[in-house]
């Protein structure tokens, strides 16, 4: 059972976790866009893409809000 693919030297892209082959151009990643968002990802910060980020304190506002009232309960 030799398997001459397992040979191969693949990597899962870091950015979508598909399979990438070391003489891949763009290896490790799968292609110049998932390069790019990871790259984008630590020039922002901590994993920060231009996502809509809720804040906690907004949804505590609006949790409390709700459980505040407590009259959903019978
Ligand atoms: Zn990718």
């Amino acid at each position: 059972m030799a398997s001459r693919e397992k040979s191969a030297k693949t990597l899962r892209c870091p950015t979508c976790g598909a399979l990438v082959r070391a003489r891949d151009e763009d290896f490790p990643f799968c292609s110049d866009r998932c390069r790019k968002i990871d790259l984008g990802k630590w020039a922002s910060g901590v994993y920060k893409i231009s996502s809509p980020v809720v804040d906690p304190e907004v949804l505590e506002d609006l949790g409390g809000a709700g459980t505040g009232g407590g009259s959903r309960e019978n």
